[in-house]
């Protein structure tokens, strides 16, 4: 989520999970965290809502591990 942090007078991203501080908005690049934005559509259970997220590298870890299956990882080509 992001919130405005007084002491830094910035926006910064929180771990929706944790509620750890990942990384000011505008130095987010350099940050290892999930950023999710889902627009969910007809006949879904949160019809017209969009749902926007963030879990620090911790939290992602963790909940990955609850899954059946773990994702599909390839190594990048490409740095972003
Ligand atoms: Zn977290």
């Amino acid at each position: 989520m992001k919130k405005y942090d007084e002491i830094s007078k910035k926006e910064v991203y929180i771990c929706n999970c944790c509620g750890q501080m990942i990384a000011s908005v505008d130095e987010c690049d350099r940050a290892a965290f999930l950023d999710v934005s889902k627009a969910w559509g007809y006949f879904s259970k949160w019809d017209g809502c969009i749902h926007r997220f963030q879990l620090c590298e911790n939290c992602y870890g963790k909940m990955i591990q609850t899954w059946c299956y773990l994702p599909d990882e390839e190594e990048q080509t490409e740095w972003i």
